[in-house]
C-alpha cells in the first residue's frame, strides 16, 4: 500500500470475482512490513520522506493516507471502478461534487425527492455562490430533460429516494443527460453497489453516504464517489485536500470491517423489510405502504429491472395521519427512533420533523413527504420480533 496511495487500475484480486468475494478482498494488499491481513489503522499525521522531494506516496493524513486508500480500493472494485474518493460524512461527498462541477454559477438538475441536507446544500449554501438547482420529478425523464438549460453542469438523483423510494430509472435519465453532455449522479445510499450499479446503468458517478449501509453499525459517519472519470477522481481529490474534509483512518478502518459482510447484511435487510412491509399492508389501521418489491408499489417493474433486491427501508402512513404516526413512533420498544438508517439495527424516523425538517414545507408536500410518513430502516433483528413490537405500538397508535 505505502508507494501507492492514488492507483487506478481496477483493483479486484479475483478478475470476474462475485460480490462476498470482493467485499472481502477487492483493492486488498497486505500490509507489507508485517502481512496482517486485515488494513492496520494508520494513525499517523504525517509521513516521512526519504529525502527532498522523494515519499513513499504518502506526505500528511489530510492529502492521503494508507488506510482510507484500502478502502477507496475496496468502493472502487466493487463498482469495477478505480479507487474511489472518501469524504468525512456522504454530505461532504455530495458538497464536493457539487464544489468541483457547479463552482462559478452552475446549474444542477436535481430529484425533487432526495435527502434534505441535499436540499439544504443546495439552497442555502451553494445558491449564495451563484449556483442554482432545480428539483424535478425525476421518475420521468423528459421532465428532467426539460429543465436541462444552458449552465446545466450536473444532474443528480436519488433512487431509491429518501424517505418516499420513489425510484428514477438511471438508464432512462442517463442517456438524457449524455445526449445534453451533462454528467449524471447517483446517490447510491439505500442500495450499495451489491443491490445497484449506477456506473453499468450509464451513470458517471455514484455517492454514498458510507454512514449506512456500507459501514452498517451505527459507529461512524463518512461519504465517498466512485466513477471511471479519472480527470473527475483528481479534481474530487484536490477539493477533498483544499477544503480538508476527507475521511479519517479510524472511521476508514471500521467502514472496510463493515463492506466484509454487506452483501449479507443487504440481502438479510431485504427479506426483513419485505416481510415486514407485507405484514403492514395487511393491517387496518395502515393507509399506504412503499416497498419496491410489493405488487401494489407503482415502480415494482423499474425496481426489479434496476435494482437486485427491495433493500432495507420501508415507508408507510397510518390511516390516522400524522398524530396516529407520531403515536406510534413513540410506542414502539424494539425499534429506535433514530435519525439514521442502514445499520444492523432498526430504526423509525419520522422525516418530517427530523431528517427532512430544513426542507420547506410545500416542497415537502410536492415531493410526497407528508407529515404522516413514516421511513422504517429494517435491521437484522428476527423479522417476527419488529412486526410484535409495531403490532403492540399500532394497536397504542390506534
Ligand atoms: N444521502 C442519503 C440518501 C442520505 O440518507 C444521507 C443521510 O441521511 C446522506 C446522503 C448524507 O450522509 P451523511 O449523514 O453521512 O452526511
Amino acid at each position: 500500500m505505502p508507494g501507492d496511495a492514488h492507483p487506478t487500475a481496477p483493483s479486484s484480486p479475483v478478475p470476474g470475482a462475485g460480490d462476498s468475494t470482493t467485499a472481502l478482498h477487492g483493492g486488498r494488499q497486505y500490509d507489507p512490513a508485517t502481512g496482517a491481513i486485515l488494513t492496520p489503522i494508520y494513525q499517523s499525521t504525517t509521513f516521512v520522506q526519504e529525502a527532498v522531494g522523494r515519499d513513499r506516496g504518502f506526505t500528511y493524513t489530510r492529502s492521503g493516507n494508507p488506510t482510507v486508500v484500502a478502502l477507496e480500493r475496496r468502493l472502487g472494485a466493487l463498482e469495477e471502478a478505480p479507487p474511489a474518493v472518501a469524504f468525512a460524512t456522504g454530505m461532504a461527498a455530495i458538497s464536493a461534487l457539487c464544489l468541483v462541477l457547479l463552482a462559478d454559477g452552475g446549474h444542477a438538475v436535481v430529484s425533487q425527492v432526495v435527502y434534505g441536507g441535499t436540499v439544504r446544500l443546495l439552497d442555502r449554501v451553494l445558491s449564495r455562490f451563484g449556483v442554482a438547482a432545480t428539483f424535478v420529478d425525476a421518475s420521468d425523464p423528459e421532465t428532467v430533460r426539460g429543465a436541462l438549460r444552458t449552465g446545466t453542469r450536473l444532474v443528480l438523483v436519488e433512487t431509491p429516494a429518501n424517505p418516499t423510494l420513489d425510484l428514477v430509472d438511471i438508464g432512462a435519465v442517463a442517456e438524457v443527460a449524455r445526449g445534453a453532455g451533462v454528467p449524471l449522479a447517483v446517490d447510491n445510499t439505500f442500495l450499495t453497489p451489491v443491490l445497484q450499479r449506477p456506473l453499468e446503468l450509464g451513470a458517471e458517478a455514484s455517492v454514498y453516504s458510507t454512514t449506512k449501509f456500507l459501514e452498517g453499525h451505527n459507529a461512524t459517519v463518512g461519504g465517498a464517489v466512485v466513477t471511471r472519470d479519472a480527470a473527475l477522481l483528481e479534481r474530487l481529490r484536490f477539493v477533498r485536500n483544499a477544503l480538508g474534509i476527507g475521511q479519517t483512518p479510524f472511521q476508514a478502518w471500521l467502514t472496510l470491517r463493515g463492506i466484509g459482510t454487506l452483501p449479507v447484511r443487504m440481502q438479510a435487510h431485504s427479506r426483513g423489510a419485505e416481510r415486514v412491509a407485507r405484514w403492514l399492508e395487511r393491517q387496518p389501521a395502515v393507509a399506504r405502504v412503499a416497498y419496491p418489491t410489493l405488487a401494489s408499489f407503482p415502480q415494482r417493474e423499474l425496481a426489479l429491472r434496476q435494482q437486485r433486491d427491495g433493500g432495507g427501508l420501508v415507508a408507510f402512513e397510518l390511516l390516522g395521519g400524522e398524530a396516529a404516526g407520531v403515536r406510534l413512533m413513540n410506542a414502539v420498544r424494539l425499534c429506535s427512533l433514530a435519525e439514521n438508517l442502514g445499520a444492523v439495527e432498526t430504526l423509525i424516523t419520522h422525516p418530517a420533523s427530523m431528517t427532512h425538517a430544513d426542507v420547506p414545507a410545500a416542497q415537502r408536500r410536492r415531493a410526497g413527504i407528508t407529515d404522516g410518513l413514516v421511513r422504517l430502516s429494517v435491521g437484522l433483528e428476527d423479522p417476527d420480533d419488529l412486526i410484535a413490537d409495531l403490532e403492540r405500538a399500532l394497536e397504542t397508535a390506534s
